[in-house]
């Protein structure tokens, strides 16, 4: 039998999506194809296509814990990744869950809403995320609309991930569109001692995923025993190759190619 650790094991928290485009489907496929085993515990149950969130339900707290602390107990987890906690209870719980584990390298996707706009959130999410979840984060992975909803005094990108350095996340990846135009558009990564510039190509089009999909590489890459800096590049590599590739089955989003073929390979 191999060695478990040459295939470490990555406890993801988050909502299913039954487009299969985001959530834990887009986390499990990321891990498997990254090397990992994903230890998938469900956060919420939403209703969604490839448009748009029509509803969701948030399990209860006492649920979401047992299910974390049954994968604790058991398999040796190399690191922690929250992706749509849906209440502010569901936060809570993940805090309570992690005070027993404070050295497992943790990122943080603080999910609020989906691509397609519709909401992901119930209650006080982004204050719960900020005061329970931010200072235990390894690494903070906000887009900027997210950014600004979790640090809404501040008045410029940079600001916002200061406060949060301030609040104690190891490190703040901020990524998504933004004002400029170009051929580029440049994600940052935030740590107490510098700020790195991590330009990326512009893709047309908008992608259901693509957030899950950047998170759960990077928690790969910590799962590995990469220091913060590599695992962000690596997952940004990883995420832009399965954009590249991203097919469009619905009538909405394009969903990342996460697991490729090596027919879609040879497409590249
Ligand atoms: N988690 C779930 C369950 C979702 O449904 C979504 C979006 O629909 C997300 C996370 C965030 O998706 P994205 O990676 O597109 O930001």
């Amino acid at each position: 039998m191999r060695r478990a650790s040459a295939r470490p094991v990555v406890l993801v928290l988050g909502g299913n999506d039954p487009s299969g485009g985001a959530g834990l489907a887009a986390d499990i496929e990321t891990l498997a194809s990254l090397g990992c085993h994903p230890a998938p515990v469900v956060t919420a149950i939403t209703v969604q296509d490839s448009r748009d969130v029509r509803a969701f339900d948030p399990v209860a707290p006492g649920l979401v814990m047992a299910q974390a602390r049954a994968v604790l107990d058991d398999l040796p987890v190399a690191a922690v990744k929250l992706g749509m906690l849906g209440s502010a209870a569901c936060s809570a719980a993940c805090a309570a869950i992690l005070e027993a584990h404070p050295h497992l390298p943790l990122v943080v996707d603080p999910v609020l809403r989906a691509g397609g706009g519709g909401g992901l959130a119930r209650g006080e999410l982004a204050q719960a995320i900020r005061l329970l979840l931010v200072p235990r984060a390894h690494l903070l992975t906000p887009n900027r609309q997210e950014l600004r909803r979790l640090a809404p005094e501040a008045d410029s990108e940079a600001g916002a991930a200061r406060a949060l350095l301030g609040a104690g996340a190891g490190a703040v990846y901020v990524t998504g569109t933004d004002h400029t135009t170009g051929p580029q558009v440049v994600n940052r990564l935030y740590t107490p001692g510098e700020t790195l510039e991590l330009p990326c190509e512009r893709l047309p089009g908008g992608y259901h995923g693509s957030g899950c999909t950047l998170a759960a590489a990077a928690a790969a890459g910590l799962a590995h025993g990469l220091e913060v800096g590599a695992a962000v590049r690596a997952a940004q590599d990883y995420t832009l190759r399965a954009l590249r590739r991203a097919v469009r089955p619905g009538r909405g989003q394009a969903f990342p190619v996460r697991l490729a073929t090596d027919r879609e390979d040879q497409d590249d």
